[in-house]
């Protein structure tokens, strides 16, 4: 019965541009078919025509307790009678705050905001702001969100994700960002060498999840810190996806590297809007109304984000295990992969702060291990592992979206 939600794609067409393949959406159709998902338990989610689907990509990452996860529902219902939106500092905002002080190294001070986006381009402003410069380095094929800036082509002709230029995106937009190759130390110091004193900041995934997992070389994120200490500019580690993820610090604690500024999203509201920016206590008071640098959101830091998002973190914070018992998958995982690869004869490499990566944006709920997807389905997971390689990456987002459409279970 595809008769209901093939309506709402109709429907959903004149409403919404592009319907249901509105970017960012995990769930885009199956077997050519538009979905519309009604609701979510665990690791399945369920479309309007009652068929069920396992969520392999956590809803693009924050989902890793599993949908309608009972401790977060319940504080959500509870902070719903007490209020959604005050307008003003809350313990729970606190408390959150008092979290990710703990369990991200580097950040000192941290200020709430709605989304990934609204976090990186808040900590390049405060960047601004701190150093009064204005250029910005990022890295060809890293993604830090919809800010205008970041959509650009900039510097060597690199393409953001493979966007295109957004047309009416100013050439003084496009000058003050500057792009360098990932891994690449000697082309930053390019640009640190080509423009003295101007630049700002060096913004860095450290593990370069939208380029479909591609792991540092130790020295580049060194040497990243090593030359922005040296020029006197900042290192921003987006940690939008790493954070609470490679490890419980992030990727900042798993390669030990500390990092100026953190951006954090993704998986810190427990599946409600949030992100943070924070570091360094002197560059965070450079914010209003301590300094100069003026930043606010209506609806940041609200007590029923903060309530949803308390509970997520404890949750990671109080269990250490889950970070070893992923760390062992992961093993297995890369293990895994390296055989199937073997098999095929097909030579390439997968470590296990790959697997990690890629194990933790994962749905953990149900689908605990890629181990259970194979052996219970040798066939589509082939196919699965095969389009991974065809597209010359390893589990990457993309192909888990790839993984999801081929895995579509229509039974319960
Ligand atoms: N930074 C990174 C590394 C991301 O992967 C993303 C989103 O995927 C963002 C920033 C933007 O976050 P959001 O989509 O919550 O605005």
């Amino acid at each position: 019965n595809k008769k209901k939600s093939l309506s709402a794609y109709e429907k959903a067409c004149e409403l919404i541009p592009g319907g249901v393949n509105s970017p960012v959406r995990a769930f885009k159709s199956v077997g050519g078919k538009p979905v519309f998902i009604e609701k979510a338990k665990g690791s399945k989610v369920f479309d309007i025509d009652g068929n069920a689907y396992i969520d392999y990509v956590g809803s693009w990452g924050p989902m890793i307790l599993g949908h309608a996860y009972e401790p977060i529902v319940e504080t959500i219902r509870r902070q719903a009678l007490d209020g959604t939106s005050y307008g003003a500092p809350t313990l729970l905002e606190t408390r959150m705050a008092e979290l990710i002080v703990s369990m991200v190294p580097s950040v000192e001070m941290v200020r709430m905001v709605n989304s990934g986006t609204e976090a990186t381009m808040s900590a390049i402003r405060l960047a601004r702001g701190y150093t009064e410069r204005n250029k910005i380095i990022k890295f060809a094929g890293c993604y830090h969100g919809h800010g205008d800036s970041f959509l650009i082509k900039a510097g060597s002709g690199a393409v953001t994700l493979g966007l295109p230029d957004s047309p009416g995106v100013t050439e003084s937009i496009a000058k003050d960002t500057l792009t360098a190759e990932y891994n690449n130390i000697q082309s930053v110091e390019a640009l640190f060498d080509a423009y003295p004193g101007e630049i700002a900041a060096v913004i860095v995934e450290p593990v370069a999840g939208n380029m479909g997992v591609v792991l540092p070389e130790l020295s580049f994120l060194k040497g990243l810190r090593e030359l922005t200490t040296r020029y006197h500019a900042l290192l921003i580690f987006d940690e939008v996806i790493t954070g609470f993820r490679l490890a419980k610090g992030g990727a900042q604690e798993y390669f030990g590297i500390v990092p100026d500024l953190t951006t954090l999203g993704k998986i810190i509201g427990g599946g409600l809007p949030v992100g943070a920016y924070g570091g360094k206590k002197e560059i965070m008071q450079q914010l209003a109304p301590v300094g100069p640098v003026y930043q606010a959101g209506t609806l940041s830091g609200n007590p029923l984000a903060m309530a949803a998002g308390i509970v997520m973190l404890e949750t990671l914070n109080n269990n250490p295990s889950i970070y070893t018992e992923l760390d062992r998958k992961a093993g297995k995982l890369a293990q895994g992969i390296r055989n199937n690869l073997q098999k095929t004869g097909i030579p390439g490499v997968v470590n296990r702060a790959g697997s990690l990566m890629t194990l933790f944006f994962t749905n953990l709920s149900g689908v605990k291990s890629f181990d259970d997807v194979m052996q219970s389905d040798k066939q589509r997971y082939a196919a699965y592992f095969q389009s991974s390689l065809e597209a010359g990456i390893y589990l990457a987002p993309s192909q888990f979206e790839a993984a999801f459409v081929s895995h579509a279970h229509t039974d319960e």
